[in-house]
C-alpha cells in the first residue's frame, strides 16, 4: 500500500502520463504545488483548461490558432511562393525562429507509422494535395520532416503523391539533422544552415 493520499497519487500518475516527465519529475511537481500557496494550480488548471476551450487547428496549414486563420497564413507580407510541410507545430515553432523561412506552412501533425497504427488518412496529408492542387502561386514545396526512418518514409509518400500533379520544385532539408532528431531540439543554427542549403527531394 502507498504511503500517499490518493488525489496525490493521481496527479502524479496523470503528469507523468506527458512526454518528457518521469515519475520523479512528476512527484517534485505535485509536491511543490502543494507547497505553494499563491494559487499557482488554479492558475495552470485555468489555462490548461482554456487551451480546449480556446485553441483550434487553423483551416489551412492545421496549425494551432485561435479562430479560423493562424497568424502566419493571415500574414500578407509572407512567401505564397514556398510551403514549407513540417511533422508538428513544434516543429514550425523552431524554424521560424531560425528567421530563415517566410514562407508558409502545412502541419501533418505526427508522421505515418503503421506500427503505431497511424496511416496516411490520420494525418493532413490529404489535405496538403487539396491544397497544392488549388494553388497556382505555389512554386516549391519544402518537405521538412525530422531524421527519423518515418518521418523519411512520410517524405517519399507525400513527394510521390505530389508529383503525380505538381510541377514545382520539391526539396529536403540539408543533411546534418543527425538521424532521430527532431526539429525542435535542434540548436538555431544547425536549423537555419538546413533550411537554407535545403537541397533537391
Ligand atoms: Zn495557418
Amino acid at each position: 500500500m502507498s504511503i500517499l493520499p490518493d488525489p496525490i497519487i493521481k496527479a502524479i500518475e496523470s503528469l507523468s502520463d506527458l512526454p518528457g516527465i518521469g515519475s520523479r519529475s512528476a512527484e517534485r511537481l505535485v509536491f511543490s504545488l502543494l507547497k505553494n500557496n499563491s494559487g499557482l494550480d488554479q492558475k495552470i488548471s485555468n489555462n490548461l483548461k482554456n487551451l480546449r476551450r480556446d485553441i483550434k487547428e487553423c483551416q489551412t496549414c492545421f496549425h494551432f490558432c485561435e479562430g479560423e486563420q493562424c497568424l502566419i497564413c493571415s500574414d500578407s507580407k509572407r512567401d505564397e511562393k514556398v510551403l514549407c510541410v513540417v511533422e508538428s507545430p513544434l516543429d514550425l515553432v523552431a524554424l521560424e525562429k531560425t528567421s530563415e523561412f517566410r514562407g508558409r506552412y502545412h502541419v501533418l501533425h505526427g508522421v505515418i507509422s503503421p506500427l503505431n497504427k497511424v496511416m496516411p488518412g490520420d494525418l493532413r496529408i490529404i489535405q496538403l494535395l487539396e491544397r497544392v492542387k488549388k494553388d497556382d502561386k505555389l512554386e516549391e514545396i519544402i518537405l521538412a520532416t525530422s531524421g527519423s526512418t518515418e518521418s523519411d518514409a512520410t517524405a517519399m509518400f507525400i513527394a510521390q503523391s505530389l508529383e503525380e500533379f505538381f510541377k514545382g520544385k520539391i526539396s529536403r532539408l540539408s543533411r546534418g539533422i543527425p538521424s532521430g532528431g527532431d526539429l525542435d531540439y535542434l540548436d538555431i543554427g544547425t536549423l537555419s544552415r538546413a533550411i537554407s542549403e535545403r537541397r533537391d527531394f
